[in-house]
């Protein structure tokens, strides 16, 4: 039997409770056995800022997901060529591993945007979409055939961003994890809303 494994990827910037729950919320489903959470250094809808140093992003992530042996942090997408197109990482990942069945694992909001990606139709030929609810965003609003080939997993929503702990001048530590939020401070992370 083929092994079945999430894709989970984002910018992570930083990673946060919502991240954390949906991974959770992933793993629960029982539909895969492992989750890859893969930080991408330039996603290509995200063009719009300078992002917050990779190696940080990435150290916040292992620090984050230290505890849970299903999850597996990956910086695959650092050394594939840029921009970090989806399809590209999947298909890498495809040929490299012919015995894994693939699932993207992706928030309601990535869902309803889906049909913008890059050659859209061509990952979903490849995997099946696996999607928690985010607030905010109402699944009808998704294209047909991206809703076709998804799986809205059982989870609890949570209404936090990155966006909203990297603007926000007060303190964010009950969003995230205490020691990322050690870490952001250790390291002089987000400041004063920058
Ligand atoms: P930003 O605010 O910088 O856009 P973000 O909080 O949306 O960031 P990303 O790193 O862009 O986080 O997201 C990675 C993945 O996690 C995406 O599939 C996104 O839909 C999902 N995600 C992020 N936050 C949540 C949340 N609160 N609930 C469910 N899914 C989420």
């Amino acid at each position: 039997m083929k092994k079945r494994v999430g894709i989970f990827g984002g910018s992570f910037d930083p990673v946060h409770v919502g991240h954390i729950e949906a991974a959770h919320s992933f793993l629960e489903s029982g539909l895969i056995d492992q989750l890859i959470v893969l930080l991408t250094p330039e996603p290509p809808h995200k063009t719009d800022r300078e992002k917050t140093d990779y190696t940080h992003r990435l150290k916040m992530l292992e620090i984050a997901f230290k505890n849970n042996q299903n999850v597996i942090i990956s910086d695959i997408e650092q050394s594939l060529p840029k921009p970090s197109y989806t399809l590209q990482t999947v298909e890498h990942l495809h040929k490299n591993n012919s015995d894994t069945l693939y699932f993207l694992c992706l928030g309601g909001d990535s869902i309803s945007s889906f049909h913008t990606w890059h050659r859209y139709a061509e990952i979903l030929d490849l995997c099946t979409l696996l999607a928690v609810e985010r607030p905010g965003f109402d699944k009808e609003s998704a294209d047909k055939d991206v809703l076709e080939k998804t799986i809205f997993v059982e989870h609890k929503p949570l209404d936090v961003s990155s966006t909203y702990i990297r603007e926000s001048k007060s303190n964010q530590s009950d969003r995230l994890t205490d020691s990322v939020a050690e870490y952001i401070n250790q390291n002089n992370l987000y400041q004063n809303g920058e």
